[in-house]
């Protein structure tokens, strides 16, 4: 993969006894999240493994980041628009006043503390990727391995320092073995989020169904590979921008129509696509929906698209209230509704490996090719960033990956 270089970029700072013990990393101010917009590209000192000042680092690793994946909820930080309240109040917890962002990335294990190959099977130079929700393993979820749902959960790139950075410490826990001969690094370092699509495909049972995606972003696309592989009958997609219609066309799905867009707390459905999408079920409605935009109109579309005794996957996220527009009809038509949060540890882990190192499904060849473009506009090495480059990466493709170093 080639990566065009941003002309504007400014040169990278000159190697100096002052500059070799600090690492690029891009971060968020506490001082100034109100005010501003955008992420800080800084030099700050590498994480470290003291187990004499910090016995729990006999189970942690220091991991050097080489890619690491730009997801919404990034770009939510990035535009000061959500989860300001968790970062402010996770940094005032641990004194500090800027935060390291990302929770994507794949990476090499370069020091592990002591327990670590005896407790967790890791060794440096080990190629991992890692859940990015630090679950305690201590609380009632946790202890029932249910760790997706901790209570005392910690997410890196929010709660704790992330991964746009040369190198993070991590809990080897957390971590998730990956074989860069099947799975090519650059979507090594999506893992996470494609495991989310995963995650959702497989809360029910897809083989034989018909299936609605409701919003066709980074996720929905994942969601129409997965479930066309999974042994969906047919897949349709729903989403209002054309481009996205074309490229979840491409990944799959069957056939995908437009839909009106709304504000996001906007309730009403659109009597448009939940006509036509009884008129392509023969007027009996989805089997499945899977919601993946957040929007409360789409939550509505979905619910009213679904055939009596359907499901209803909800995966999009917005905090606040959504409405149910006639809210009788869940019950009348013996709905079930879903919440997915995160992925199984490691049950989701470990299916998203299998779809991913098959080649013959093709998935693999759709997220290098459809989505990541080969590379071309969507991949910035950090020592390139600029925040015009970055904004327009963000906004030309579905998803991008920022490079730390190559293996
Ligand atoms: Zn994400
Ligand atoms: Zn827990």
């Amino acid at each position: 993969m080639t990566t065009p270089k941003s002309s504007t970029a400014p040169a990278l700072e000159p190697d100096t006894t002052e500059t070799r013990d600090r690492m690029w990393a891009l971060v968020v101010d506490a001082t100034t999240w109100d005010q501003g917009r955008g992420f800080r590209r800084t030099r700050v000192a590498p994480p470290r493994l003291d187990e004499k000042s910090a016995p729990q680092d006999a189970v942690h690793v220091i991991v050097q980041v080489l890619y690491a994946g730009v997801c919404g909820t990034d770009r939510g930080i990035y535009e000061r628009t959500s989860l300001g309240e968790t970062i402010l109040r996770s940094l005032a917890e641990e004194g500090k006043s800027e935060r390291i962002v990302g929770h994507e990335l794949v990476g090499r294990v370069v020091e592990v503390g002591s327990d670590v190959p005896v407790e967790f099977g890791f060794r440096a130079g080990d190629i991992v990727s890692t859940e990015s929700h630090i679950f305690c393993g201590r609380c009632y979820q946790c202890r029932l391995g249910q760790q997706h749902i901790c209570s005392d959960d910690r997410i890196i790139g929010v709660s704790r320092d992330g991964g746009f950075a040369e190198y993070i410490k991590l809990p080897a826990r957390v971590l998730w073995s990956t074989n860069t001969e099947r799975i090519a690094l650059e979507v090594a370092a999506i893992q996470e989020p494609f495991g989310n699509a995963v995650h959702t495909c497989t809360r029910v049972d897809l083989r034989g169904k018909t299936v609605g995606i409701f919003g066709c972003g980074t996720i929905g696309l994942f969601a129409a590979m997965i479930a066309r592989t999974l042994g969906a009958a047919h897949v349709i997609g729903i989403e209002p921008e054309k481009e996205r219609r074309a490229l979840a066309r491409a990944a799959g799905a069957d056939l995908v129509l437009p839909v009106h867009r709304r504000e996001t707390r906007e309730p009403s459905p659109d009597p448009e696509v939940v006509r036509q999408l009884h008129d392509e079920t023969s007027g009996v409605g989805l089997d499945v929906a899977l919601e993946m935009s957040g929007f409360n109109s789409s939550l509505n579309n979905a619910i009213a698209s679904t055939r009596r005794g359907g499901e209803v996957v909800l995966f999009g996220l917005h905090s606040g209230d959504f409405t149910i527009h006639k809210y009788e009809s869940v019950i009348l038509k013996g709905l079930t509704l879903y919440s997915v949060i995160g992925r199984e540890l490691f049950r989701t882990w470990t299916f998203t490996q299998r779809l991913l190192e098959d080649r013959a499904n093709g998935i693999q060849d759709k997220i290098l090719g459809l989505v990541l473009q080969h590379g071309e506009g969507t991949i910035l090495d950090i020592r390139d960033f600029e925040a015009d480059t970055f904004e327009r990466m963000m906004r030309d493709h579905p998803k991008i990956l920022l490079r730390f170093a190559s293996l």
